[in-house]
Protein backbone atom coordinates (compact mmCIF):
# COMPACT_ATOMS: atom_id res chain seq x y z
CA UNK A 1 0.00 0.00 0.00
CA UNK A 2 2.39 2.18 1.12
CA UNK A 3 4.39 1.69 -2.02
CA UNK A 4 1.30 2.73 -4.29
CA UNK A 5 1.10 5.90 -2.06
CA UNK A 6 4.48 6.67 -2.97
CA UNK A 7 4.51 6.20 -6.33
CA UNK A 8 0.92 8.62 -6.75
CA UNK A 9 2.55 11.09 -4.53
CA UNK A 10 5.82 10.73 -7.24
CA UNK A 11 2.83 11.39 -10.25
CA UNK A 12 1.48 14.40 -8.71
CA UNK A 13 5.20 15.81 -7.74
CA UNK A 14 7.27 14.52 -10.38
CA UNK A 15 10.33 16.59 -9.49
CA UNK A 16 10.35 15.54 -6.12
CA UNK A 17 13.51 12.84 -7.02
CA UNK A 18 14.23 14.98 -9.95
CA UNK A 19 18.12 16.59 -9.60
CA UNK A 20 17.55 20.39 -10.03
CA UNK A 21 20.88 20.40 -11.34
CA UNK A 22 21.50 17.50 -13.90
CA UNK A 23 17.51 16.34 -14.45
CA UNK A 24 18.54 12.69 -13.55
CA UNK A 25 16.20 10.90 -11.68
CA UNK A 26 17.50 9.32 -7.82
CA UNK A 27 15.50 7.94 -4.77
CA UNK A 28 17.36 9.42 -2.89
CA UNK A 29 17.14 13.03 -3.30
CA UNK A 30 14.02 13.07 -0.77
CA UNK A 31 13.94 16.80 0.36
CA UNK A 32 17.77 17.99 -0.44
CA UNK A 33 16.47 18.85 -4.29
CA UNK A 34 19.50 17.55 -5.92
CA UNK A 35 21.16 14.29 -6.31
CA UNK A 36 24.52 13.29 -4.43
CA UNK A 37 26.95 13.81 -7.39
CA UNK A 38 26.29 17.54 -7.73
CA UNK A 39 26.09 17.89 -4.27
CA UNK A 40 29.50 17.13 -3.88
CA UNK A 41 29.79 19.59 -6.77
CA UNK A 42 29.17 22.47 -4.37
CA UNK A 43 32.59 23.69 -3.34
CA UNK A 44 32.06 24.97 0.80
CA UNK A 45 34.36 27.25 1.92
CA UNK A 46 37.03 25.36 4.41
CA UNK A 47 38.06 26.19 7.76
CA UNK A 48 40.73 28.38 8.51
CA UNK A 49 38.19 31.65 7.41
CA UNK A 50 38.39 35.40 8.48
CA UNK A 51 36.60 35.69 11.68
CA UNK A 52 34.57 38.53 10.46
CA UNK A 53 34.02 38.10 6.58
CA UNK A 54 34.61 34.52 6.31
CA UNK A 55 37.46 34.67 3.61
CA UNK A 56 39.65 32.10 2.96
CA UNK A 57 42.52 32.02 4.87
CA UNK A 58 44.10 28.80 3.54
CA UNK A 59 47.54 30.53 3.19
CA UNK A 60 47.68 32.35 6.09
CA UNK A 61 46.55 29.87 8.56
CA UNK A 62 48.17 32.10 11.70
CA UNK A 63 45.66 35.17 10.83
CA UNK A 64 42.44 35.08 12.22
CA UNK A 65 40.93 37.93 10.47
CA UNK A 66 42.07 38.51 6.91
CA UNK A 67 44.38 42.24 5.66
CA UNK A 68 40.80 43.51 4.76
CA UNK A 69 39.12 43.43 7.76
CA UNK A 70 42.43 44.49 9.43
CA UNK A 71 42.49 47.88 7.35
CA UNK A 72 38.70 48.44 6.83
CA UNK A 73 36.56 48.96 9.42
CA UNK A 74 33.44 46.75 8.84
CA UNK A 75 29.99 48.09 9.11
CA UNK A 76 28.73 44.19 10.18
CA UNK A 77 29.60 41.84 12.57
CA UNK A 78 30.05 39.08 10.71
CA UNK A 79 29.31 37.91 7.51
CA UNK A 80 28.90 34.17 6.56
CA UNK A 81 29.45 32.62 2.85
CA UNK A 82 28.69 28.79 2.25
CA UNK A 83 30.30 28.40 -1.13
CA UNK A 84 32.99 29.58 -3.23
CA UNK A 85 32.05 31.76 -5.97
CA UNK A 86 33.13 29.43 -8.91
CA UNK A 87 32.07 25.92 -10.97
CA UNK A 88 28.62 24.34 -10.24
CA UNK A 89 28.09 27.23 -7.43
CA UNK A 90 28.22 30.55 -9.73
CA UNK A 91 26.71 28.61 -12.50
CA UNK A 92 23.54 27.61 -10.93
CA UNK A 93 23.24 31.23 -9.43
CA UNK A 94 23.83 32.93 -12.58
CA UNK A 95 20.73 30.41 -13.62
CA UNK A 96 18.74 31.49 -11.11
CA UNK A 97 18.88 35.45 -11.72
CA UNK A 98 19.34 35.62 -15.65
CA UNK A 99 18.16 32.35 -16.81
CA UNK A 100 14.31 31.94 -14.95
CA UNK A 101 15.35 29.21 -12.98
CA UNK A 102 13.79 30.59 -10.18
CA UNK A 103 13.11 27.28 -8.73
CA UNK A 104 16.74 27.26 -7.36
CA UNK A 105 15.08 29.79 -4.79
CA UNK A 106 14.16 25.92 -3.02
CA UNK A 107 17.17 24.15 -2.61
CA UNK A 108 19.48 27.86 -1.86
CA UNK A 109 16.93 28.25 0.98
CA UNK A 110 17.19 24.69 2.06
CA UNK A 111 21.07 25.18 2.45
CA UNK A 112 21.34 28.47 3.74
CA UNK A 113 18.78 27.21 6.26
CA UNK A 114 20.70 23.80 6.97
CA UNK A 115 23.91 25.67 7.53
CA UNK A 116 22.25 28.05 9.94
CA UNK A 117 21.17 25.09 12.01
CA UNK A 118 24.11 23.51 12.14
CA UNK A 119 26.35 26.81 13.02
CA UNK A 120 23.54 28.28 15.55
CA UNK A 121 23.43 31.03 13.28
CA UNK A 122 19.83 32.34 14.21
CA UNK A 123 19.75 34.65 16.84
CA UNK A 124 18.01 37.72 15.08
CA UNK A 125 15.37 40.22 15.71
CA UNK A 126 14.81 40.88 11.73
CA UNK A 127 15.54 39.55 8.58
CA UNK A 128 16.64 41.92 5.23
CA UNK A 129 17.79 41.25 1.90
CA UNK A 130 19.71 43.96 -0.14
CA UNK A 131 17.41 45.25 -2.24
CA UNK A 132 17.61 46.04 -5.97
CA UNK A 133 16.65 48.92 -8.11
CA UNK A 134 12.72 49.10 -8.66
CA UNK A 135 13.05 48.64 -12.19
CA UNK A 136 15.58 45.98 -11.76
CA UNK A 137 13.18 44.16 -10.06
CA UNK A 138 10.52 44.53 -12.43
CA UNK A 139 12.55 43.77 -15.04
CA UNK A 140 13.40 40.48 -13.41
CA UNK A 141 10.06 39.52 -12.04
CA UNK A 142 11.98 39.10 -8.42
CA UNK A 143 14.67 40.08 -5.92
CA UNK A 144 16.86 37.05 -5.72
CA UNK A 145 18.07 37.93 -2.43
CA UNK A 146 14.87 38.46 -1.10
CA UNK A 147 13.04 35.42 -1.96
CA UNK A 148 15.43 33.61 -0.01
CA UNK A 149 15.43 35.77 3.23
CA UNK A 150 11.81 35.41 3.15
CA UNK A 151 11.89 31.72 3.10
CA UNK A 152 14.25 31.49 6.12
CA UNK A 153 12.43 34.16 7.81
CA UNK A 154 9.53 31.63 7.88
CA UNK A 155 11.51 28.69 8.52
CA UNK A 156 12.99 30.22 11.53
CA UNK A 157 9.96 32.39 12.61
CA UNK A 158 12.09 35.38 12.17
CA UNK A 159 10.53 38.64 10.54
CA UNK A 160 11.39 39.68 7.17
CA UNK A 161 11.30 43.28 6.54
CA UNK A 162 12.67 45.12 3.33
CA UNK A 163 14.76 47.59 5.21
CA UNK A 164 16.42 49.33 2.43
CA UNK A 165 16.08 50.99 -1.29
CA UNK A 166 17.93 51.58 -4.22
CA UNK A 167 17.98 55.12 -5.08
CA UNK A 168 18.97 55.02 -8.64
CA UNK A 169 20.65 52.30 -11.24
CA UNK A 170 23.98 52.00 -10.13
CA UNK A 171 26.71 50.54 -12.87
CA UNK A 172 27.44 46.90 -12.35
CA UNK A 173 29.19 46.33 -9.27
CA UNK A 174 31.67 43.30 -10.65
CA UNK A 175 33.19 45.61 -13.35
CA UNK A 176 34.71 47.90 -11.18
CA UNK A 177 37.80 48.26 -8.86
CA UNK A 178 36.92 48.39 -5.00
CA UNK A 179 37.72 52.27 -4.53
CA UNK A 180 35.74 52.67 -7.80
CA UNK A 181 32.54 50.21 -6.26
CA UNK A 182 32.67 52.02 -2.94
CA UNK A 183 32.31 55.30 -5.09
CA UNK A 184 29.72 54.04 -7.05
CA UNK A 185 27.21 52.78 -3.88
CA UNK A 186 27.90 56.07 -1.77
CA UNK A 187 24.38 57.22 -1.02
CA UNK A 188 22.71 54.31 -3.30
CA UNK A 189 21.00 52.66 -0.68
CA UNK A 190 18.32 53.87 1.80
CA UNK A 191 15.88 53.31 4.45
CA UNK A 192 12.63 51.57 2.93
CA UNK A 193 10.67 54.36 4.47
CA UNK A 194 10.34 56.02 7.93
CA UNK A 195 8.50 53.33 9.84
CA UNK A 196 12.24 51.37 9.62
CA UNK A 197 14.30 53.56 12.35
CA UNK A 198 11.58 52.75 14.80
CA UNK A 199 11.53 49.08 13.71
CA UNK A 200 14.93 48.08 13.93
CA UNK A 201 15.47 50.41 16.67
CA UNK A 202 18.27 48.28 19.00
CA UNK A 203 17.88 44.95 16.66
CA UNK A 204 20.37 42.39 15.60
CA UNK A 205 19.12 41.96 11.89
CA UNK A 206 20.69 39.56 9.50
CA UNK A 207 21.27 41.00 5.72
CA UNK A 208 20.97 38.24 2.86
CA UNK A 209 22.88 38.46 -0.14
CA UNK A 210 23.92 35.88 -3.07
CA UNK A 211 27.21 37.08 -3.67
CA UNK A 212 30.09 38.58 -1.51
CA UNK A 213 32.40 39.68 -3.31
CA UNK A 214 34.25 42.44 -1.64
CA UNK A 215 31.77 43.12 0.79
CA UNK A 216 31.36 46.90 0.10
CA UNK A 217 27.75 45.95 -1.25
CA UNK A 218 26.59 44.71 2.65
CA UNK A 219 28.98 47.31 4.33
CA UNK A 220 27.34 50.19 2.98
CA UNK A 221 23.92 48.41 3.78
CA UNK A 222 25.03 47.62 7.52
CA UNK A 223 26.14 51.18 8.08
CA UNK A 224 22.62 53.00 7.02
CA UNK A 225 21.23 50.27 9.18
CA UNK A 226 23.24 50.59 12.19
CA UNK A 227 22.89 54.78 11.27
CA UNK A 228 18.90 54.33 11.71
CA UNK A 229 19.30 52.56 15.07
CA UNK A 230 20.22 48.62 14.58
CA UNK A 231 21.92 47.09 17.40
CA UNK A 232 23.99 44.77 15.20
CA UNK A 233 24.46 43.81 11.81
CA UNK A 234 25.30 39.94 10.36
CA UNK A 235 25.47 39.10 6.55
CA UNK A 236 24.59 35.83 5.20
CA UNK A 237 25.55 35.05 1.25
CA UNK A 238 25.60 31.88 -0.57
CA UNK A 239 28.97 32.36 -1.86
CA UNK A 240 31.90 34.43 -1.63
ZN1 LIG B 1 22.46 16.09 -10.04
ZN1 LIG C 1 37.95 39.34 6.54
Amino acid sequence: MLKYIKSFLELIYPEKNICQICDTYDENINDKYICNTCFSKLERIENPVCRICNKSLRHNPDLTICNECARDLRSFEKSKSLFSYKGTVKMIIHDYKYCNKTYYYKLFSYLLIEYMKENRYINFDYITAVPLHKIKQRKRGFNQSGLLAKQIGKYFNIPYIDTLKRNNNTEKQSNLSKYARQKNLQNVFDIANNKIPNLVDNADILIIDDIFTTGTTVDECSKILKKNGANRVFVLTLAR
